[in-house]
């Protein structure tokens, strides 16, 4: 299926341009990116490296991630805001250039001056045609103040951090359906933020796919599983992320 993808960086400390040859090679039509520049600082490659990789590949990205170094200072009324502001708007415009139409965004928390600061970004975003989304970190019901003051922004449902909130099955997802644009798929104990392949943990995966199938969702099926001891390297961790996609999300 063209929706299924991988985050790029998936723990596994390969060259970036090996890295997205075996993504290629498992199968997948997608990845999610890091805004910019690869996650992977080993491979310290830049913003235009990493999308030349990625179209070698004949792959799409599905989303890029804002670096989250600048979120903290979009709490901030006065110190830093500006530079928070600006930074991300420019991570917006590049992935933008290199046709990436989703930037997947945390937030510090949800306060009136965050949400000043985030409408910002996102009417800059709707101007070029982009779409920001915000990603769930925490709580069950994250979004419910920002969704009803700004009418542009998105969201990206994270399963794992969800489960962490007693989100065991998509519940999140149903509740802001209307604005959601991305997955980060991957599983969890419920207690930490620990990013286990899909069907690893305690998530109802099964639940949440009917969930997205009866709510009308158009976006991709992204994992964001990270490296585990279970698979012996990464060809096997893409093959069986692959597997998982297909079993619950084909
Ligand atoms: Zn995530």
């Amino acid at each position: 299926m063209d929706r299924f993808g991988v985050y790029a960086y998936c723990g596994y400390d390969l060259p970036a341009d090996e890295r997205f040859k075996k993504i290629k090679e498992a199968g997948f039509k997608k990845v999610g990116v890091w805004c910019h520049s690869d996650f992977n600082t080993y491979s310290g490659i830049s913003e235009y490296e990493q999308f030349k990789f990625v179209r070698e590949q004949g792959l799409a990205v599905s989303y890029a991630h804002a670096p989250t170094g600048q979120a903290p200072y979009l709490s901030n009324k006065y110190y830093g805001a500006k530079d928070a502001v600006k930074t991300h708007k420019l991570y917006v415009k590049s992935a933008k250039e290199q046709g990436v139409g989703i930037i997947v965004m945390h937030l510090p928390e949800v306060t009136p001056v965050v949400i000043d600061h985030v409408a910002e970004i996102a009417a800059f975003a709707t101007d070029l045609g982009a779409k920001v989304a915000v990603e769930n970190l925490v709580g069950k019901t994250p979004f419910d103040e920002l969704f009803r003051e700004v009418g542009d922004v998105y969201f990206c449902y994270d399963s794992c951090h969800a489960l962490m909130f007693g989100d065991r099955d998509g519940e999140m997802a149903s509740r802001y359906m209307d604005r959601l644009v991305a997955t980060h798929l991957s599983d969890g104990d419920g207690k930490s933020d620990c990013h286990y392949m899909i069907g690893d943990g305690a998530f109802d995966f099964a639940t949440l796919a009917k969930r997205l199938r009866e709510g009308g969702y158009e976006g991709d099926f992204v994992s964001e599983a990270f490296r585990s001891a279970e698979y012996a390297d990464i060809s096997e961790f893409l093959s069986t992320t692959k597997a998982r996609l297909e079993e619950f999300f084909a």
